[in-house]
């Protein structure tokens, strides 16, 4: 269905990695919800748009939302040799270009509405370039919280105070100096700011959103104020306006639902209150085999019954006999908001990205969190040490005692329960947010303003 007329249109530019596009497209069509009249050309590539709009996972189709592709940037017959990283630079390489073609050529041609706002991943700093040529506001959304975005937005202060390169034997020196991150060490900053190859494509990427986001109208986030009020308030002065929407999870309309393929919320229903531990690291980690090996002795050892979210190709990791235990059941996916939400689940396993730990926190499930990449390290960082409602694996890697300790101080331990009530305190601050005088309701209101007038 085409939606005619000469209302405002948006286009949205996704980050096409991760779980980057899914969070963008809820409020998308949030934001096309509120505003009938106006226009949404949501760009993603072939894959990540299947991916999104396929029935399964996007069951609710907006006529106001039009969604595009754009090309991934590998060429014709090209072969992935396995480099980290490298669809990401393939995309980022062609991806500005691809990008102006997309939306000139094909979106505003097509539709013959003029370009009235251009809201991007935060990732694609060259939205702000596209947004002027266009004489249009840029709004970028970050997909991750408050703290990893003040680590961006603060790169450059954080090279001159440690000089790049310059971290060897300083990981555990804090950011003392920046407001709100003095909990925050060396070793939890994201690749990109002050260790990685800081030239490759991704860091040069991250240093440059850093630099440009200031610039934008408007840069808006799932998470709400009050989780992390003194970043927010600083970030409210280093941003044009910074406008915390979520959490997702909890506001209304709510996301598709993932379905339960599997049987997961059925066999849940035959579990104890707050028993079961959930496990999955996202949609890109995965734990070398011998931590699979690790994590699943210590769930044979503790008995603690399971649902795995594990891909097929990984099972082979696992130890014999492993897969027939009675106490868990290993999925594919899971359909993880519904997972997290049901009262059997006691503790989340995660590689702590930052959508599965905004999810286990509306749920009210503490974490244990094992960091691979990017944001995780600083998520973690804020589980264990600021917000008290979860651990790090120490060393940050999976054994078999680790973890089964770890099981034992969060499901059994006077600690886990005092997580559960910092969990309750932060899960009913998280409600009133999404609440109709709520932070998030009011900032979601200026959202659609700036978007959508
Ligand atoms: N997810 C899911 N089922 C699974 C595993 C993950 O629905 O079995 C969803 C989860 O609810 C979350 C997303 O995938 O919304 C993972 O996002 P996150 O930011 O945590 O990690 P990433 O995929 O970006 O590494």
């Amino acid at each position: 269905q085409q939606v005619t007329g000469s209302g405002p249109h948006v286009a949205v530019l996704v980050f096409p990695f991760g779980t980057h596009a899914a969070p963008l497209l809820t409020i998308t069509r949030r934001l096309a919800s509120a505003a009938p009249d106006t226009l949404f050309s949501f760009f993603s590539t072939a894959q990540s748009n299947a991916y999104l709009f396929s029935t399964s996972h996007h069951n609710t189709t907006l006529p106001n939302i039009k969604a595009y592709n754009v090309s991934d940037g590998a060429p014709e017959g090209y072969v992935f040799v396995g480099e980290p990283l490298e669809d990401v630079e393939l995309f980022m390489t062609v991806a500005q270009e691809n990008f102006r073609k997309g939306i000139l050529e094909v979106a505003v041609a097509e539709t013959e509405r003029k370009l009235s706002c251009l809201v991007t991943d935060a990732f694609l700093w060259f939205g702000k370039d596209l947004a002027e040529e266009n004489g249009v506001p840029w709004v970028p959304f970050f997909v991750s919280g408050a703290c990893p975005l003040s680590s961006h937005v603060y790169t450059d202060t954080i090279r001159q105070n440690f000089g790049v390169g310059g971290m060897v034997g300083r990981e555990d020196e804090t950011l003392d100096f920046i407001p709100g991150m003095s909990n925050i060490r060396i070793r939890d900053l994201p690749e990109g700011i002050l260790f990685g190859n800081l030239e490759s494509i991704f860091s040069r990427m991250v240093h440059r959103m850093g630099q440009v986001l200031p610039e934008a109208v408007a840069v808006f986030i799932n998470s709400f104020e009050e989780l992390d009020p003194v970043v927010t308030s600083d970030m409210k002065s280093k941003l044009k306006k910074f406008l915390n929407v979520g959490p997702l999870t909890l506001s209304t309309p709510p996301a598709p639902a993932v379905p339960d393929s599997y049987g997961c919320l059925t066999w849940l229903d035959k579990q104890k209150p707050a028993t079961v531990a959930y496990i999955s690291f996202g949609s890109v980690a995965t734990p070398p085999p011998n931590e699979l090996v690790a994590l699943a002795e210590a769930l044979e050892a503790s008995r603690v019954p399971f649902i795995w979210s594990l891909k097929d190709k990984s099972k082979v990791h696992l130890p014999n006999g492993f897969l027939d235990r009675p106490n868990g059941i290993l999925v594919p996916w899971a359909p993880q908001i519904d997972v997290l939400a049901h009262g059997a689940v006691g503790v989340f396993i995660s590689h702590g990205g930052y959508n599965s730990m905004q999810e286990s926190m509306s749920s009210g499930v503490p974490m244990i969190v094992r960091p691979f990449f990017g944001d995780h390290g600083l998520n973690g960082r804020m589980v264990e040490h600021v917000w008290e409602i979860g651990v790090i694996v120490e060393g940050g890697i999976f054994t078999k005692k680790c973890v089964t300790s770890c099981l034992d101080l969060v499901l059994a331990q006077e600690k886990g329960k005092k997580m559960r009530e910092n969990l309750k305190a932060l899960k009913e601050l998280a409600h009133r947010a999404v609440g109709p005088e709520g932070s998030s309701t009011k900032n979601f209101k200026a959202l659609l303003d700036f978007v959508c007038s």
